[in-house]
């Protein structure tokens, strides 16, 4: 049995008052919920800040990439050691706003996973197509691809202990999400890639769907047999929202 994760992506969001404002909200709103592992992934200038109001709760602090370098001469950057100096459990990987917007390549990727994984977090590798790549009936050799070049760099066993989200690019903040089927025809095609590689590690291996996904789609979205909890962005902000989509996926 996966146990469900729910991820919230804040994005360039907040302020130390707005950040309050919305952990207090959730944290009472989720006191009771049980059997779902929750996250928060807060701007790295507030990670301390959302720490220190988490630490009575079981939800637990995430980042959103890290510099794949130890220490040194890397202006404006943070390494894995420093985010688990600040309590971080997950940092995510490969996000696409990172691979577009700011020239992360797959080789970049892997080498921030490979960072992460070596500081004790939990990295959250994530994949997806482009809207044209689906179109032309890539989605899966995009996907496939994305995955290769961690496993071939690192080894299948690398992934052990990891997290992968699916998050196809067209559907991350454009309010189009991938429908159940969709979703779930991506997640078996990774799992079942994965099995190839390593059966017992597909098995056990968390996938969760990001793109979109809110309070009234989440639980169509998690009742597919191989999308076991999301990544959330937008919908993280808002503490009813984002409790909802938690609460989701603890009904499966
Ligand atoms: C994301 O940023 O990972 C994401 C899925 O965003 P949204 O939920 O806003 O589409």
């Amino acid at each position: 049995m996966r146990q469900p994760i729910v991820i919230g992506n804040w994005k360039m969001n907040g302020s130390l008052l707005a950040n309050e404002t919305l952990l207090e909200a959730l944290l009472s709103s989720l006191e009771e919920l049980e059997g779902v592992q929750i996250a928060v992934c807060p701007p790295m200038p507030y990670l301390a800040q959302v720490k220190q109001h988490l630490r009575d709760y079981h939800i637990v602090l995430g980042a959103q990439t890290l510099n794949e370098h130890d220490v040194g001469a890397h202006t404006g950057e943070v390494s894995a050691a420093m985010l688990k100096d600040l309590g971080c459990q997950y940092v995510l990987v490969g996000h696409s706003e990172r691979r577009s917007l700011y020239g992360e390549s797959d080789l970049a990727v892997t080498e921030k996973f490979a960072a992460a994984q070596a500081a004790g977090l939990v990295p959250v590798l994530c994949v997806g197509e482009k809207l044209a790549e689906r179109q032309c009936g890539d989605t899966e050799a995009v996907v496939a691809r994305q995955l290769q070049v961690v496993i071939g760099t690192l080894g299948v066993e690398a992934l052990s202990g990891s997290v992968i989200a699916y998050e196809p690019v067209w559907a991350i903040g454009t309010g189009e999400t991938a429908t159940p089927d969709q979703a779930q025809e991506v997640h078996a095609f990774i799992r079942a890639w994965l099995a190839r590689h390593s059966a017992p590690l597909a098995a056990r291996l968390p996938l969760l769907y990001g793109g979109s996904v809110k309070a009234d789609n989440a639980a169509a979205l998690f009742a597919q047999p191989d999308i076991d909890g999301g990544l959330i962005g937008g919908a993280s902000l808002a503490a009813n929202s984002f409790a909802n989509i938690c609460r989701a996926a603890g009904h499966h």
